[in-house]
């Protein structure tokens, strides 16, 4: 993403980098040359897990698109470039400063191959589910299986499970749900809680630390919404932590290689990512988890 302080953040396309945009740093090394055979065109957490270290380092991160693109620039990625020049940037002749984002939510509601989840009645279908369409690495330009094919299978399966002369009511939008809007000072704690302990990076400490967070802002939360994120936050970090091995878009750095035994598909209840939680967060029992 292009790193201008913008909420959210412009995202630069990764099609800048398979045109021959380079990576480098604040010093104008091309650091991904020392990491990766494949450098700029290697999988998406190896860059972005390098990108991560060069900020971490304080080195700078940015995507020179100078000597591959240049002129052709704002002909060619349009509406980069407008992102680039409203952010007071021209991509033609200076690097574009960069930092890693999560554009796309791996994992979600479990659902089979017609959308239905284990819940009687319930379908689902898009960046929503759990399809299994997925690795242990985002594969680009699967949103269109997810959001085009599966939701087709669901309606269709829907459709069959409908009593006749049944007619569907439409989704009611825009209602405030119980307990009114998310309070956006805590809604910023939790992001900046899973950036920086759930985020490129884990280990054991920090995603211990989020999981305490999130049972703090629970305790004073009043909204559904702020509720809804706050039970995702706690299933994605329960499930990191439990994971003692790296592997794809989930590194710790605590268990940098990967192990036989994660080598499958996860799956987790609300009631496992409590218990989980329950024990990182008890200060009497040894954890299991290492
Ligand atoms: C910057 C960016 C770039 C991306 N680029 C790519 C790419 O190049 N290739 C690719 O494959 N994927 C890309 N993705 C991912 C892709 O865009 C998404 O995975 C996809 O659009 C998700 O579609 P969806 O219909 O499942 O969910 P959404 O588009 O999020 O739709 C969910 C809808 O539900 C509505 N909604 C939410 N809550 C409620 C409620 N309580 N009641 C009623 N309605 C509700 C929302 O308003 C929304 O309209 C990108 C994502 C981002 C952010």
């Amino acid at each position: 993403a292009i790193a201008v302080g913008r909420d959210p953040a412009p995202l630069a396309t990764e099609a800048l980098r398979g045109e021959g945009a380079t990576l480098i740093n604040a010093a104008g090394e091309r650091f991904m040359l020392a990491i990766d055979p494949l450098a700029e065109l290697a999988p998406r957490d190896i860059v972005a897990r390098a990108i991560h270290t060069e900020l971490a380092a304080g080195r700078g991160a940015f995507l020179d698109c100078r000597e591959a693109i240049g002129a052709e620039f704002p002909e060619k990625f349009p509406t980069v470039y407008q992102y680039c020049r409203d952010a007071g940037i021209d991509p033609v002749n200076e690097p574009i400063p960069i930092a890693p984002a999560e554009h796309f939510h791996m994992g979600g509601v479990l659902t089979d191959a017609s959308g239905r989840s284990t819940l009687d009645g319930l379908w689902a279908c898009g960046e929503t589910t759990s399809t299994g369409a997925h690795g242990a690495n985002r594969l680009a330009s699967n949103s269109l299986l997810e959001a085009v094919v599966f939701s087709a299978r669901a309606a269709d399966d829907i459709k069959e499970h409908m009593p006749d002369g049944a007619v569907m009511q439409p989704v009611p939008t825009g209602e405030v749900a119980a307990g009114g809007e998310p309070d956006p000072a805590a809604v910023t704690r939790l992001r900046e809680t899973m950036t920086r302990d759930v985020g490129v990076v884990r280990d054991r400490a920090g995603l211990i630390r989020a999981l305490e967070i999130i049972a703090e802002l629970e305790g004073d939360c009043l909204s559904t919404r702020f509720r809804n994120m706050l039970t995702t936050a706690r299933l994605i970090t329960a499930a990191a932590l439990a994971r003692t091995e790296s592997r794809g878009g989930h590194e710790r750095s605590d268990f940098p290689g990967s192990a036989e035994t994660w080598h499958r598909r996860t799956f987790i209840t609300l009631e496992e990512a409590d218990a989980i939680a329950a024990e990182a967060l008890s200060p009497t029992v040894e954890s299991v988890f290492g």
